[in-house]
C-alpha cells in the first residue's frame, strides 16, 4: 500500500481537495480524500509531495513517437504541408529500424517526464512505438498505420498486408498496451480500403484513428478535386474519384464512422460534420499547437465539447510541435479557443484539464480504467509541483496548472501503481 499526499489532489471527477491524499494498492486506487481521512483508513508507505498537485496522468491522444528524431528537421517546409509530408517520408525511409526504435524510446521517455501516462501513438513501423511504450512502462494504444494506399484497385492486397501486420503486433500487446489501426487520412487511403478496414474493425472491435479535416488542401482535394494530390494521382494513372464532399462526409460514406474512430485535428469541419461526428459516437484528438504551427487554423473546441463529443488533446509528432508537453498543450488549447474569431463561448481551465485527462481517456475508450482519480481506477498519476516562482502566489490550482506550468514542473509519473519517472528531490533546480 502506498499513500501519496500533497497540498492539492485534483481527482478531475470532483473538485480539488486541499491537503489531499491518494491510497494505492498494487495497480489500483483504493482511497481518495483529505490526508486525514485517507491516513485514518489506510496504512502504508507515505510520499508527501508538499506544495504540489496530484492529478490523473495526462493522456496524449495523438502522437508519432517513431519520428522523434525529426524534431526541428522539417521546420523549413512546414509552410507547405505537402512538402512537409514528402520530406518526412523521405527522411523516414532513410532511417534504419534501430534508429526508429531509438527515436520512439526517446519520445516515450519525454512523455513520461512530462506526466503523460497514456499515448495514442500512430506508427508506420508499429513495432517501434509498441516496444517504446512497453520499455518505458507507459499505457497506450499503438495504432498501426496504413502505407500510402490511394488506389482502389490494390485495396484488397493493401488490406491483407495491413491485417497481417496488425495481427502479428496484436499478439504482442499487454495489459497496458493494446493495438489499433490507423487508416492515415481521406487523401492517402482509398475508399475501398476504408470500407475493408471499417468492416474488420467493427467485426473485431478494433480501435481506429484517422487524420481528418486537417487542412484546406485536404478540403480542396475532396470537395473540388484540386491540388497536389489529384495531380499526383493523375500522373500515377489512378482512377481517383473526387467525392465532392467534406472529409467527414466522405469518411461517413465509407462506413468507417460506424467503427467510432478517434479523428485527429478536425480543423476544417462544418456544423454538419460536427453533428455527424457526435451522432456516430466518434471522438476527436484536438492538436491545437500542431494545427497552429502549420497555420492550418483553429479547430472549434467549444463546439466539439458542446456537441457532447469526447475530446482529448494530442501533441502530434515533435516534427510539428516541437515538444510533447500536455500542460503547454492544454494552455494553448484554452488560449486558442478563447481567441478564435466567432467562438461560441469562453473555454475554461477546467475544461482543458479535463480534455488532457478524462477527455483523452474517453476519446480512446479507456474511461473505465483511467482519466480520473477514483476508487477502483488504475493508479495512473502525475505529480506537478506548485511552488515555482512562476506559479506563486497560488490562487486556483487548476488555473496554476493550465496557465503557469509546463512539463518541467512534473515531479513524478506513475502508471498502474509503478513510478516510471521521478524528478530530482532538489526542486530549486527546476
Ligand atoms: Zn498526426
Amino acid at each position: 500500500m502506498k499513500i501519496l499526499n500533497a497540498q492539492y489532489v485534483l481527482p478531475i471527477s470532483s473538485p480539488p481537495i486541499l491537503d489531499g491524499a491518494v491510497a494505492i494498492d498494487g495497480d489500483r486506487i483504493v482511497g481518495v480524500g483529505t490526508v486525514e481521512s485517507v491516513r485514518s483508513e489506510f496504512r502504508g508507505e507515505i510520499n508527501d509531495y508538499g506544495k504540489a498537485a496530484i492529478l490523473p496522468g495526462f493522456v496524449n491522444c495523438h502522437s508519432h513517437l517513431e519520428v522523434t528524431s525529426m524534431r526541428g528537421a522539417l521546420d523549413d517546409v512546414e509552410h507547405d504541408f505537402k512538402s512537409w509530408l514528402l520530406k518526412l517520408n523521405d527522411i523516414r525511409s532513410g532511417l534504419t529500424p534501430p534508429d526508429i526504435e531509438a527515436a520512439a524510446i526517446l519520445g516515450a521517455t519525454e512523455g513520461a517526464r512530462a506526466g503523460v501516462t497514456c499515448f495514442g501513438d500512430i506508427g508506420r513501423y508499429g513495432e517501434a512505438g509498441l516496444n517504446a511504450l512497453k520499455s518505458v512502462g507507459l499505457r497506450g494504444v499503438l495504432f498501426q498505420e496504413t502505407e500510402f494506399s490511394p488506389d482502389n484497385a490494390t485495396a484488397s492486397a493493401d488490406f491483407e498486408k495491413l491485417k497481417q501486420r496488425f495481427l502479428s503486433l496484436r499478439d504482442r500487446g499487454t495489459d497496458l498496451v493494446e493495438l489499433g489501426l490507423s487508416p492515415h487520412s481521406p487523401y492517402t487511403v482509398s475508399r475501398r480500403l476504408f470500407e475493408l478496414i471499417a468492416e474488420f474493425a467493427t467485426a473485431e472491435n478494433i480501435k481506429l484513428t484517422i487524420h481528418a479535416a486537417e487542412s484546406s488542401d485536404e478540403d480542396a482535394l475532396l470537395l473540388r478535386g484540386e491540388g497536389f494530390f489529384i495531380d499526383l494521382y493523375r500522373r500515377m494513372n489512378l482512377n481517383w474519384e473526387v467525392p465532392r464532399s467534406t472529409p467527414i462526409e466522405f469518411l461517413s460514406s465509407t462506413g468507417v464512422l460506424a467503427a467510432r474512430p478517434l479523428l485527429a485535428h478536425c480543423v476544417t469541419v462544418t456544423d454538419d460534420d460536427i453533428s455527424l461526428i457526435a451522432g456516430s459516437g466518434s471522438s476527436i484528438a484536438h492538436c491545437p499547437k500542431s494545427n497552429a504551427k502549420f497555420g492550418h487554423g483553429y479547430a472549434p473546441l467549444e463546439k466539439f465539447l458542446d456537441a457532447g463529443i469526447a475530446v482529448g488533446l494530442g501533441s502530434d509528432s515533435v516534427a510539428s510541435n516541437n515538444i510533447c508537453d500536455l500542460l503547454e498543450e492544454s494552455r494553448f488549447a484554452a488560449l486558442a479557443a478563447r481567441n478564435r474569431q466567432g467562438r461560441d463561448r469562453f473555454v475554461t481551465a477546467r475544461e482543458v484539464l479535463e480534455a488532457a485527462t478524462i477527455g483523452g481517456a474517453r476519446a480512446m475508450g479507456l474511461e473505465d480504467k483511467i482519466g480520473t482519480l477514483e476508487i477502483g481506477k488504475q493508479a495512473d498519476i502525475a505529480v506537478v509541483i506548485l511552488d515555482d516562482l512562476t506559479q506563486l502566489p497560488l490562487n486556483d490550482p487548476e488555473a496554476a496548472l493550465v496557465f503557469s506550468s509546463n512539463a518541467k514542473h512534473v515531479f513524478m509519473t506513475m502508471v498502474a501503481g509503478r513510478e516510471i519517472y521521478q524528478g530530482s528531490p532538489d526542486r530549486a533546480s527546476w
